[in-house]
């Protein structure tokens, strides 16, 4: 974890505009924001990939990811990369592109342990807004657990995307297709029960406003943040609302 040169929020929203997105696992954030992202032409940032990544590389180094001082020692060397393109996304560790393997169980199974370690929840928000900073585009939507009560409490629009448990479980069962769906639906309520301990997604800041998707399929959904972005910032300066 070598010095992400924060910036702070607060200059990083001066120049781009901050789309802030919470919300536990399988609320349909990522592909959402993603989606979000694509129709008013800005960058993506998907701040659990970075958690995701360090999980990945400290289980590469057969680090412990349950104890605090492991992860540490394994994050010395973490060498983080992320496409903020939404329609060119990767994860890169090192030379490794991670894209597709930090999606993996085993790394869903670790990455609450490694997301409660507060040096590293310090330096992925420092990272986060250097990102958004750096981004050279008119806006990011950046989604995540803290991104609209840490990372990103000024941001212009804020968001918490949320669903029933019973549908978001459904729902990851279904992206997980041949794993049991009990075994998933379990996973995804204990590590919602952790990551809930460390940082509140479950209930919305005051002024964050709550998009509930349980009854809307996925283009109601990235409608229903659009319209909340359309309430908040005037679609001009360089953002699109293409259809
Ligand atoms: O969003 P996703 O499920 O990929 O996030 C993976 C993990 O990263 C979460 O379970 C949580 O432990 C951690 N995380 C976090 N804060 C964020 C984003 C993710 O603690 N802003």
């Amino acid at each position: 974890m070598t010095d992400p040169s924060p910036g702070s929020a607060a200059d990083s929203q001066a120049e781009v505009l901050l789309v802030a997105i919470d919300g536990p696992a399988g609320s349909g954030k990522s592909s959402v924001s993603k989606q979000v992202a694509r129709r008013l032409g800005f960058g993506f940032i998907d701040t659990g990939a970075a958690y995701r990544a360090l999980a990945w590389h400290a289980l590469d180094h057969r680090a412990d990811t349950s104890d605090s001082a492991s992860v540490l020692d394994v994050a010395g060397d973490f060498d983080y990369a992320i496409s903020l393109d939404p329609d060119d996304y990767w994860v890169h560790v090192g030379n490794t592109d991670v894209t597709t393997a930090i999606r993996d169980p085993r790394v869903t199974e670790a990455v609450s342990g490694v997301a409660r370690v507060p040096a590293v929840r310090r330096w992925m928000s420092a990272l986060t807004r250097r990102l958004v900073s750096e981004s050279g585009r008119p806006g990011v939507v950046v989604e995540g657990r803290d991104i609209t009560t840490v990372v990103a409490p000024d941001a212009p629009v804020r968001i918490l995307l949320t669903a029933h448990p019973d549908i978001r479980a459904a729902r990851r069962s279904a992206e997980l297709a041949g794993l049991d769906a009990r075994a998933v639906a379990d996973a995804l309520h204990r590590r919602d029960a952790h990551d809930s301990t460390v940082v509140d997604f479950l209930t919305a800041a005051p002024g964050v406003d709550v998009v509930d998707s349980s009854d809307l399929d996925f283009e109601q959904t990235v409608d229903a943040v659009l319209d909340v972005v359309r309430t908040v910032i005037p679609l001009q300066a360089g953002a699109r609302d293409e259809r």
